[in-house]
Parts: C-alpha cells; sequence; structure tokens
C-alpha cells in the first residue's frame, strides 16, 4: 500500500499514485517500454504526516495566511517546508523504500542506480485536478539514502508558496491534498523529445514529433529549437521534416548531474531522428493511443538505439486553440487593452469603433468590433467581425455567449477598449487571457479555425449531454457533436432576426407573422435534433437589449435592467407576446415536431407558473398533456420554493446559473466592476443548485442546468453527484463536459463497489 512498483499501478490509480505514478503504471502494463521504477504513493504521505502528528501544526499555519501577502505567504511556506524536512519518517516506510530501490538497483545491474525523483499530486475530491508544474522533481539522484532525502522533499513541495497559492485560488481543502512520489530510473538519452500522436490543432492522425539531442529536458523546456517531423499514421509515410540549429543539450556529468552544454557543431544541424527511429516511434504512438483510446501527448527517449516512453497524456487542447493563443502571444505587441476572456481564440483585424448601432455598417469581413457591450441586434455585424471586444460585461454577458456560439474570439469588460483603440487600427486579441495586442499577427487564421473546430466524442454518458443554442444557424454545429438535444434554446435571437420589436409586431396587428417568424426559426433547431428534445425558452427580454429594435423605442429606462422588466414576469405583463410563442410552438407540433418542450425563464413565484400554463392552455394548447413543460430556476426564491412548484406540476427544471448567481450574490453579471465577485462555486449558490438537484430528483422531475457554470469541468463532476439528470453546455465545451461526466460516473460506481468490498 506505502510503496508500488509500476507494474502494480494502473491509470485508475491516480488517488493512489497521483497522474504520473498512474499513467507510468499504465503504460507498464500496457507492455510499453518505459524506464523502471515504484511510487511511494499518497498512502505513505498521509502515514508519514500522521505518525509524525504534524497535521495540525501545518493546517493552523495554513489558517492563518493571507495568500495576496506574498512574503507572509513565503515565509509560512518556508516554515511548512521545515517541519517536514525535519519530522521524522517511519522505520517501516524507511524499509519500504529501500527494499524497492535496492531491487530497482538489481534489476537494472547497476549498484546505486541514478533515478528521477517526481512528485505527483493528487486530490482526495477531484483526482484528476490539474496541479501540473508545482511541486519539485529531482534528477539524478542515487543511493537509498539520497532516495530518501529527495522524496522527503517531494513532500515537502506539497507546501511551495505558489502550491499553496493555487489551492487556496481554486477552493481545494490543503487537507485533501495528497501527494505520491515517482521514483523512476534516470534515462540517459542520447537523443529524447515529445510526440503528439495527432496533430494537436487540427485532430488529423499523423503523429507530429519534435527531437533534439541529449536528455528531453531541452525540448520540454524550450531551450532549443527541436527538429519537427510529420509522419502520416495511415501508412508511415514521412511527410515532413524539418532540421533546425540546435545549440543547447542536456547531458549528464561525470557525476551524473545533467548540465546544460553546447552542442558540437557538427552536431547542430545534423537529423536527429532517421526514418527508421521515426516509424518506430510512430508505430509506439499509434498503440499508445489504441491502449488508451483517445490521442495522446507523449515523451520519449533513445537510449542506445533502445526506444522509451517517459511520459503520457491526453491532448487536452484539441479542437481548442490553446497551443496557438500561448505561442502567439509572446511574439506580439504591446498589450493595449486588457479585460476577460470570453471566447477563446486568437484574432487579428482592423479596429471598428461602434458607439451607436447605425454604424454596424462600418464592420466588414475580419474587422474587430470594439463597442461598449453588444447587444442582441448586433448579430449580424458580430457575425462578419473575426473579433470582438466591449468595454463592459462579464463572461456570461450577451457578448460572451453569443462569441462561443459564434466562435468568434471575444474580450469582454475591458472598462476603455472604445476610448483606447483606435480606430482603423491593425490589433490582434487573445481571447483567452482576454488582452489585446497592438499590430496585426500572422497566426491569427489557424487560431480562429480552430476556436471554431468541435470534437465529437464517442464516450456514453447516462447522464445526457445537451447544447445551449441561440441561433438557428448554430444548430448544425451542436447537433453534430452527437449531443442527446438543446437544453437551452434562447428566443431573444432567433426573434431578432427581423430586426422588429415583438410588440411592434403585436402593436401592428401582424401577430401572425410573429408567429410565423418563431416557428420558422424554431424549426431549423428542431429539425437538427429531431427526435431528440429540444427546450425552446420563452422570451427573456432585457429592457436595453431591446432599445434598439425597430419599435424599440418605447422600452422603459430601467436602472438595473438585470433586475428590472424582463423574464416571465414580463412576459405575463404582455400576454399577447407569449400566446405568440405557445401558438408557434403549437403549431410545429402540429406538423410532427413532438420534441419540442416549453421553459418558463426567470420565475420568482410558483403563481407565476400557474399563470404561464394557463395561457398556454388557453391557446388550446395543454401543458403537459401536449407539450411538456418545465421552468428554469434561476432567482434564488425559485430555488427554495421548488417544492411548490413542482406541487403546481412541471415536467423538467433547468438551473440558470448565470442569473442564480448574480442574484444570490448580488453581483450584476454585466458590470466588469464586480466581475470578480461573481462566482458561481459560491458555497451559496452551490447549495442553491445541490436543494434544487436533490429535490426534483425526489419527486422525479427532470434536472438540468443551462448556465455557463455547466461547462466548468469541477462543478459538473458535482452536479452528477448530486444527481443531475442532463448538462446543457456551449457547444465548444461539450466534448470536454461529456468526458468529465463521464469519469464522474465512473467515479461513483467505482466508489459503490469499493464500499461494498469493504
Ligand atoms: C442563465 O441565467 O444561466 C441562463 C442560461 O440564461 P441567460 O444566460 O440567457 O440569462
Ligand atoms: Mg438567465
Amino acid at each position: 500500500m506505502y510503496v508500488k512498483k509500476f507494474e502494480d499501478l494502473s491509470k485508475s490509480d491516480i488517488g493512489i499514485a497521483g497522474g504520473k505514478g498512474a499513467n507510468l503504471g499504465e503504460l507498464t502494463q500496457a507492455g510499453i517500454p518505459v524506464p523502471p521504477g515504484f511510487v511511494v504513493t499518497a498512502q505513505a504521505y498521509e502515514y508519514f504526516m500522521d505518525e509524525a502528528g504534524i497535521n495540525d501544526k501545518v493546517m493552523s499555519i495554513l489558517e492563518e495566511i493571507d495568500i495576496n501577502d506574498t512574503k507572509a505567504l513565503q515565509a509560512a511556506a518556508e516554515e511548512i517546508k521545515k517541519i517536514i524536512v525535519e519530522a521524522p519518517i517511519p522505520e517501516n516506510l524507511i524499509l519500504f523504500i529501500r527494499e524497492f530501490y535496492n531491487e530497482l538497483c538489481q534489476r537494472v545491474g547497476e549498484e546505486d542506480t541514478d533515478v528521477a525523483i517526481r512528485s505527483s499530486a493528487t486530490a482526495e475530491d477531484l483526482p484528476e485536478a490539474s496541479f501540473a508544474g508545482q511541486q519539485d522533481t529531482f534528477l539524478h539522484v542515487s543511493g537509498d539514502e539520497e532516495v530518501i532525502e529527495y522524496i522527503r522533499k517531494c513532500w515537502a513541495s506539497l507546501f511551495e508558496a505558489r502550491a499553496i497559492f493555487y489551492r487556496e485560488e481554486n477552493d481545494f481543502e490543503h487537507s485533501k491534498v495528497y501527494i505520491a512520489v515517482v521514483v523512476q530510473k534516470m534515462a540517459n538519452a542520447d537523443k529524447a523529445g515529445v510526440m503528439f500522436t495527432v496533430n494537436p490543432s487540427t485532430g488529423e492522425e499523423i503523429a507530429l514529433i519534435e527531437g533534439s539531442w541529449g536528455l528531453g529536458e531541452s525540448v520540454v523546456s524550450g531551450d532549443v529549437t527541436p527538429d519537427n517531423y510529420q509522419v502520416d499514421k495511415k501508412d508511415n509515410e514521412i511527410i515532413n521534416v524539418t532540421i533546425s540549429d540546435k545549440k543547447v543539450m542536456y547531458t549528464n556529468d561525470e557525476n551524473g548531474t545533467s548540465v546544460k552544454v553546447e552542442v558540437p557543431e557538427e552536431k547542430r544541424k545534423e537529423r536527429v531522428l532517421s526514418d527508421e527511429e521515426l516509424i518506430e516511434l510512430t508505430e509506439m504512438g499509434k498503440r499508445v493511443q489504441a491502449h488508451y483510446g483517445e490521442p495522446m501527448d507523449t515523451e520519449w527517449a533513445f537510449e542506445k538505439d533502445m526506444l522509451f516512453l517517459l511520459q503520457a497524456r491526453p491532448i487536452t487542447t484539441l479542437g481548442g486553440a490553446e497551443p496557438e493563443s500561448e505561442d502567439a502571444s509572446s511574439d506580439l505587441g504591446e498589450v493595449l487593452v486588457r479585460g476577460l476572456g470570453a471566447s477563446p481564440g486568437m484574432a487579428s483585424g482592423i479596429v471598428k469603433i461602434i458607439l451607436d448601432i447605425d454604424e454596424l455598417d462600418k464592420i466588414e469581413d475580419g474587422d474587430i468590433m470594439v463597442t461598449t457591450m453588444t447587444t442582441p441586434d448586433m448579430v449580424p455585424a458580430m457575425r462578419r467581425a473575426s473579433g470582438i471586444v466591449t468595454d463592459e460585461g462579464g463572461v456570461t454577458c450577451h457578448a460572451s455567449i453569443i462569441s462561443r456560439e459564434l466562435g468568434i474570439p471575444c474580450v469582454v469588460g475591458t472598462g476603455d477598449a472604445t476610448t483606447t483603440l483606435k480606430e482603423n487600427s491593425g490589433v490582434t486579441l487573445d481571447g483567452k487571457k482576454g488582452l489585446v495586442f497592438e499590430g496585426i499577427s500572422e497566426t491569427k487564421e489557424e487560431a480562429v479555425v480552430a476556436a471554431g473546430t468541435v470534437e465529437a466524442a464517442p464516450i456514453i454518458t447516462v447522464t445526457e449531454v445537451k447544447a445551449n443554442v441561440s441561433m438557428p444557424e448554430a444548430a448544425e454545429k451542436a447537433a453534430a457533436t452527437g449531443a442527446d438535444g438543446v437544453g437551452l434554446l434562447r428566443t431573444e435571437h432567433l426573434m431578432l432576426t427581423s430586426g422588429i420589436h415583438p410588440g411592434k409586431f403585436i402593436a401592428d396587428g401582424r401577430e401572425d407573422e410573429l408567429i410565423d417568424t418563431i416557428a420558422d426559426n424554431v424549426q431549423i433547431v428542431a429539425d437538427a435534433f429531431y427526435p431528440k428534445p429540444v427546450w425552446y425558452r420563452t422570451l427573456d427580454a432585457p429592457t436595453d437589449e431591446f432599445i434598439t429594435l425597430e419599435g424599440g423605442e418605447n422600452e422603459p429606462r430601467e436602472h438595473n435592467p438585470m433586475l428590472g422588466w424582463r423574464g416571465i414576469r414580463r412576459e405575463l405583463d404582455q400576454p399577447e407576446i407569449l400566446k405568440c410563442e405557445f401558438k408557434a410552438i403549437k403549431k410545429l407540433h402540429e406538423k410532427g415536431y413532438t420534441n419540442i418542450g416549453i421553459m418558463i425563464p426567470l420565475s420568482q413565484s410558483p403563481e407565476e407558473l400557474k399563470k404561464a400554463k394557463a395561457l398556454c392552455s388557453e391557446v388550446g394548447f395543454e401543458p403537459h398533456k401536449d407539450v411538456d413543460f418545465g421552468m428554469m430556476v434561476e432567482i434564488p426564491a425559485a430555488a427554495i420554493m421548488i417544492d411548490e412548484y413542482i406541487k403546481v406540476g412541471i415536467d423538467f427544471v433547468s438551473l440558470g446559473t448565470n442569473d442564480l448567481t448574480q442574484y444570490t450574490l448580488a453581483v450584476d453579471r454585466n458590470n466588469e466592476f464586480v466581475a470578480k465577485h461573481y462566482s458561481e462555486e459560491h458555497p451559496a449558490v452551490m447549495k442553491l443548485i445541490e436543494r434544487t438537484i436533490r429535490k426534483c430528483a425526489e419527486a422525479g422531475v427532470k434536472c438540468s442546468i443551462c448556465g455557463q457554470a455547466g461547462s466548468v469541468p469541477h462543478i459538473v463532476e458535482k452536479l452528477v453527484e448530486f444527481g443531475i439528470t442532463s448538462v446543457s453546455s456551449n457547444t465548444d465545451a461539450i466534448a470536454d463536459v461529456r468526458k468529465t461526466i463521464a469519469r464522474a460516473e465512473q467515479k461513483i460506481i467505482l466508489d459503490a463497489a469499493r464500499k461494498r468490498i469493504e
């Protein structure tokens, strides 16, 4: 239990061996050549801390820290590390470690063999949480005394200042994060590098290999520009070889310590990998990918013609724009404005500042739209833009949601983009980091394309994975992900294709036209997903967003539209619009689209649900009998009174956490000044979410989520535990959400099985 050989570990052992250790175990078990070794488990660390009796002392120091006081944080980290380094290790644990190390030495036929000692952190509740790069690695350790000393240093590195800071920032409980230590025979590589088993930007089945002389550190650390090779996996054809000037390498000196040295002149421009070696690597890549069932990012080394794999992990950025955005930002010009990264990807173009809706025509294909805040009627111009920058807004504001759906990079909440950026100047924006740079970047094209690619993952989950759709033209792309339906069809934008305020249709006696506009647009979505369910949400029209439409002049000027006349309260005041919506859905049902359900937004009392259902009946469309009728939970009152709503009768509930968060925390989601206080993970919000899901589960009512929180993997994991029946997210997040759900479901099954065994 305290020490395990790689042969006895597999990828399900993250809780014991951490991600790195579990992975090495999995590779070893799969017969992939890996330098041999063992793992001092997370339980060994726990045992050490318990036996040494230092847990309370460490925790009490942590409780006192203000992580934003860098000096105090540093001092506390040093104090804790000292406590760990000075505490005695239980004798039996020392014996175990010695025994495993000596056995390793015998196996490789070397006395006091050189090993690498690496930390592999793991969290109790979130075993796959990423703590990469936060703890230490020590190379070329030899002899059992040194091995034990460095294992202890790894344990202590769990309390490096940056690791403490990270856990506090991400709400990980310090006492629930453990550390396993990997002890592995050093690979004394002659050449080494990395291999992606598919092209990470396009997903193409091409092995992308980078290699350089000496140990892999030079490639991984970026100290050298490595050779680059591409091999077509179908027929092992080498389709690209780019040889670079490799100036430095890492190698072992006579004491076995790794040192950076200059590459001898004659080898600098020499090709590192032969055709045979490339094919051997590609074949190994195929085996690794087949074993894991997904594309992998690996580290490899050749030592005297023997190929080893040192590391393998899934490619997390597939279908996203991350690699490009990292690289692209690094060689860009000055940062002109900063805001919140709202839709990932890089975009370059000419700035067009829109201060008035009449100026929208200025936006030509590929321009960067810069505006105070987008409104729904800007969508056609947004579509032409290659990037969007706003002064106002948070990551759940309208501009953010639509940009994500359109796959357009977007930065919101900059405060002053409309005054700082110059009309007609060239800029590049990084929609992940929330930065706008001076000048045009060459890399924009691929990045934007990558941001729009969607991965269809063949994973089956019991919890349904659905898509949020706001614009009919996004339906095909959303359906192509294999989503189990549409958990939120926002009505605002599809009504706006006409550019006319729905109230004006009514005032002009053109109800039929309004009904047709709604029905035609909803049909496109219902078609793309048929026969999977599509939940049509009735209009949630904030006055400030509808004011610019034709006929919108009469919208009241409200102090805070987010708390104002919107959602079902407004619809019940303007029942004619709501009735047209019900009639449109009824018309589609009559055409055979019985997969459409109705969902009311922003309800604060069960009375509203009763009234909405009565209006639906009034148009000859009977809730529950003719059509599924559900509601969104977006106001704390609705979460608290969910039992009362269930008594009135609902077929399903969907958690609108964008609004639920703003109303629980009193943080306007469109106000960048308070964006830092906006958090779906606030315990009060999570309590309301949990309560709603559990109450629905008890009553047998389906419960879903369609707010942005449903696109955040570690929140999704909790939702599955609470018993959510479906998760509806942005199209670009679906593949990740599906994987998270699958893992969470398996964890629940595994935990239950383990409990039975105990
Ligand atoms: C929500 O509030 O979480 C939601 C999905 O609705 P919207 O973002 O359209 O307000
Ligand atoms: Mg909402």
